[in-house]
Order: structure tokens, then C-alpha cells, then sequence
């Protein structure tokens, strides 16, 4: 009855039904090579800005730019709706 992690469910169960149940450990410590071999894919990606042709602000690429709605020479969001969201949110 003495396990360091348990869950509330967990031990509601052993409680009423007697039974303990005890968490899968590890037998032995993984290396800091280890450790630091499996974090190496641990990053930040910058994302990738480009400047809207329209107004110059800074978009994503492929993405509709939010400050005048337009894409690919379109107005695709026009400025009401544009504001509209922006209040409710
Ligand atoms: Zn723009």
C-alpha cells in the first residue's frame, strides 16, 4: 500500500478490493548520453515569414494575411467580418 504515484482511481481500488497495483519501473537509469541522445530532437522551429505583397505585413506562406484578408491578389476575408471576429473573441 505504499506506492509513491497513484492515481485516485488506483486507490480507490485498492482500497475496496485489496489489491495493490504497482507502476512498471524502469531497472535501470538510462545513461546522460542517453538522455541527451533522445533530446536532441527536442527544438524550436522558426516559422517560415514572408511579407504580404498587398500591405507588406508579415504572413505565413500560403496563408491568407491578416491584416488586409487578401490571397493571391483576392480578397478573401473582407474587413467586416475581419473586425467582427476579432470583437467576439
Ligand atoms: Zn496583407
Amino acid at each position: 500500500m505504499t506506492t509513491g504515484n497513484r492515481s485516485l482511481v488506483t486507490g480507490f481500488f485498492e482500497h475496496n478490493l485489496g489489491v495493490q497495483t504497482i507502476m512498471a519501473l524502469p531497472k535501470r537509469r538510462h545513461s546522460k548520453t542517453r538522455q541527451a541522445k533522445r533530446r536532441t530532437h527536442w527544438k524550436l522551429t522558426v516559422p517560415n515569414i514572408v511579407e504580404c505583397p498587398r500591405c507588406h505585413a508579415p504572413r505565413l506562406p500560403h496563408h491568407v494575411c491578416t491584416e488586409c484578408g487578401f490571397y493571391n491578389g483576392r480578397l478573401v476575408i473582407p474587413k467586416k467580418e475581419r473586425k467582427g471576429e476579432k470583437a467576439e473573441r
